[in-house]
């Protein structure tokens, strides 16, 4: 048997990725993957695309999305898989994510323009080729085609990111009522880069425990770009000890991000036949909606 290789977090065009669908999956073929998770912010768009994509290639497409949600306002990021897309309570929910995205944008544009670097609303939308998940990224595509800065990481680091002078917070629901969305939703929740970004400090053990046993988190990612050998080390601990799926995944961005190559980090095939398992138990769609 051959062995399987499954990157279960990925972003596409649809949010701030910069391959589409179709062009992630080829990717994902050319990585000798045999499973691509797609998990675009905060929504299903990117889903069917991939789909089709797959079939094609002869990959297998694990539907996600990564959730938007916060605790006591710091933002943490929760990964999907296998959510109804047409659950009403999470789509009521992620329509106000995307709501809230595309009304901080005016804002942003402002702080920026006031700062010296006149940009406007058109020019990100541009950037943005039409996604229905505008974020901020899209704003550092903007400036970088204006020439103010070389590119997404100077953009964040000097003016977007959550410490700078431009940056304006958006909704986000709490990260509990979050992960019993995505559960009521069929699917299977799991805490992305948990211990990344100072996240540490929120995700605490003691919180994570909480998490596990009242809340049903069903995994952490151990193995991600942002998680140095040390964290790896006590997340994967952590893991075994209160029983959490252990993921792997790239969190590829496409040139978005440089550190994050497509398949850079891989999930166990035992993991990935647990999630779908779950899925199918909760009566979710671990390949997307439309396909039954
Ligand atoms: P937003 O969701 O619009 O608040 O923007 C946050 C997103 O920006 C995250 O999901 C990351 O994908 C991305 N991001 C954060 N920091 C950086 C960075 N330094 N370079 C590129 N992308 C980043
Ligand atoms: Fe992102
Ligand atoms: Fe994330
Ligand atoms: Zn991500």
């Amino acid at each position: 048997m051959s062995i399987l290789r499954a990157d279960l977090h990925t972003h596409s065009t649809v949010s701030d990725g910069t391959d589409t669908p179709s062009e992630l999956v080829a990717q994902a073929a050319r990585a000798r993957l045999d499973v691509i998770g797609l998990a675009d912010h905060d929504t299903f768009a990117g889903l069917a695309e991939a789909y089709a994509a797959a079939q094609h290639w002869g990959v297998e497409l694990l539907a996600g999305m990564e959730f938007s949600t916060q605790r006591n306002g710091s933002s943490i990021h929760l990964v999907a898989y296998g959510c109804d897309p047409d659950n009403a309570a999470l789509a009521v929910e992620l329509d106000k994510v995307r709501a809230s995205r595309s009304n901080r944008l005016a804002t942003m544009v402002q702080l920026l323009t006031e700062a010296g670097l006149p940009i406007t609303v058109a020019d990100v939308r541009a950037q943005a080729g039409g996604s229905p998940s505008l974020g901020r990224p899209h704003i550092a595509d903007a400036l970088v085609a204006r020439g103010y800065v070389a590119n997404r990481d100077e953009a964040f680091a000097t003016w977007l990111g959550d410490d700078c002078p431009c940056y304006v917070p958006r909704y986000e629901p709490d990260l509990i009522d979050a992960i019993g969305l995505v559960r009521a939703a069929g699917g299977v929740a799991v805490m992305a880069h948990p211990w990344a970004r100072g996240r540490r400090s929120v995700l605490t053990e003691a919180f994570l425990t909480e998490l596990v046993h009242d809340h049903g988190l069903d995994g952490i990612e151990v193995f991600h770009p942002e998680h140095d050998e040390h964290v790896r080390a006590e997340l994967g601990t952590l893991a075994a000890k209160l029983e959490l799926l252990p993921f792997g995944a790239s969190d590829y961005h496409g040139t978005g991000k440089t550190n994050n190559p497509l398949g850079c980090e891989t999930t166990d095939v035992a993991v990935y036949t647990e999630v779908l398992a779950r899925i199918q138990a909760r009566g979710g769609y671990p390949h997307g909606r439309m396909l039954g």
